[in-house]
């Protein structure tokens, strides 16, 4: 918690903590609110496309923390010309390029709109998440978005986000009792099996390294 304080204490203006309703999110924004920052923005994208466990997961975290978590939604006329070019409610399978696009229109337009004005936002990442994020860094500066990028668990293990977990009790989206074990939109987000890898499930139909949605480019792609 002292290192994400003093990096906190270094940033002048407003500040962000990015919430997607995974573990590590419930753990970066206990640890954000340790810090003392009065009245800290936390967010979510609503895509329109989330599981009912996670909307109704969203209001339980809003109980325990006594906290607004404030959801954003996508543009309406873009949605209404992303479904044209999608055709169904799974087109967003058909190809890279619909699925980047979808991606485009429900969480990285959001997500420019969400971040202008901001000095530095936070986020749950991990290093050790993702093929696509093996050289995070703790603080980093975002290029795309144009603002500093704070991961606070970036070199967390599995073994010590789970003792950070049970130390403090903090609640988790139900879908991981249900064999989740990265939560998504719900056309692309499965549950995995014993031993594959934690974002198997994410838009499996898809090479590992093209697993990212667009919030999180990173500058070395593999
Ligand atoms: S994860 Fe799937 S449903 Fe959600 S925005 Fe990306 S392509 Fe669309």
């Amino acid at each position: 918690m002292v290192y994400l304080q003093n990096i906190l204490d270094k940033i002048c203006g407003p500040i962000a903590l990015a919430f997607s309703y995974q573990t590590e999110d419930v753990a970066a924004l206990h640890l954000l609110l340790q810090c003392g920052i009065p009245n800290p923005e936390v967010f979510t994208l609503d895509t329109l496309k989330l599981f009912p466990e996670t909307l109704a997961y969203h209001d339980e975290l809003e109980k325990f923390f006594h906290i607004t978590i404030k959801k954003y939604t996508p543009d309406p006329a873009e949605v209404t010309g992303l479904e044209t070019k999608l055709e169904d409610e799974w087109g967003m399978r058909a190809s890279l390029e619909n699925r980047h696009l979808c991606c485009q229109v429900r969480k990285v337009n959001p997500l420019g709109k969400i971040l202008a004005g901001k000095s530095a936002w936070v986020t749950g990442l991990r290093a050790s998440q993702s093929v696509t994020r093996t050289d995070l860094k703790v603080l980093e500066w975002d290029e795309k978005f144009g603002l500093i990028k704070i991961n606070p668990l970036a070199d967390w293990s599995d073994e010590v986000l789970s003792a950070y977990i049970a130390k403090h009790g903090l609640p988790l989206n139900p879908l991981y009792s249900q064999g989740f074990k990265s939560i998504g939109c719900a056309p692309c987000t499965r549950p995995v099996n014993e031993g594959e890898d934690i974002r198997a499930g994410r838009w499996w139909w898809e090479n590992p390294e093209h697993k990212e949605c667009g919030l999180h480019l990173r500058k070395k792609r593999l």
